[in-house]
């Protein structure tokens, strides 16, 4: 168990669990992206170990970029999102695949989502480690997810809570919140 500011957490899935759940989206890209380039683009702050975890196993060619926005606030998403930095290359006629850590209310990814579209872009699909689906407030085509949980507030494995947590290799869940 672990404690940061306020609140405990205790494990909830294991390193291993993450890796193999990583490995798996990477062949299903490879398999999908075969003889082209897609650009992902990694969400930050939280999806920066997803990221880094998932290129290393992709075998096809690829670039990555990142792009900050913010929703969150505590540990509840505020359901405003702001653009906090954004691509730096041109996107026109580009696949584009976006990686996430984990979509709660979607709120998040139908705003990217809108976004890549009107940059003319020639494919956009998500690529999530993590999903929420009881908390979904909107409907999204995620091609590439990696598991799906319960209502939780989860840590670790880049995603935060209060900033601090990112470091720990399992994901942990909030106890009694
Ligand atoms: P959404 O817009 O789908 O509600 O929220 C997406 C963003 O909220 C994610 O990219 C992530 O940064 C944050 N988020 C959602 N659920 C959790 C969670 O359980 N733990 C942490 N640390 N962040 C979360």
């Amino acid at each position: 168990m672990i404690t940061i500011d306020n609140l405990q957490f205790e494990i909830f899935i294991p390193e291993a669990e993450v890796k193999q759940t990583v490995k798996k989206i990477a062949a299903k890209i490879n398999r999908d992206y075969e003889g082209k380039c897609p650009v992902l683009v990694a969400i930050l702050n939280g999806s920066f170990v997803f990221a880094a975890d998932l290129v290393r196993e992709l075998t096809i060619e690829h670039e990555i970029h990142f792009a900050k926005v913010a929703s969150y606030a505590g540990t509840e998403s505020t359901g405003v999102v702001k653009n906090l930095l954004g691509v730096d290359i041109p996107l026109k006629g580009r696949d584009v695949i976006i990686v996430e850590d984990i979509v709660d209310t979607g709120i998040t990814m139908s705003h990217l989502l809108d976004s890549f579209m009107a940059q003319a872009v020639k494919s956009v699909e998500v690529c999530s480690l993590i999903v929420k689906p009881e908390k979904l407030k909107v409907k999204l085509d995620l091609k590439y997810c990696g598991m799906e949980i319960p209502d939780a507030f989860i840590l670790g494995y880049g995603l935060d809570y209060n900033n601090k947590g990112r470091q720990y290799r399992d994901i942990y869940k909030v106890i009694n919140h």
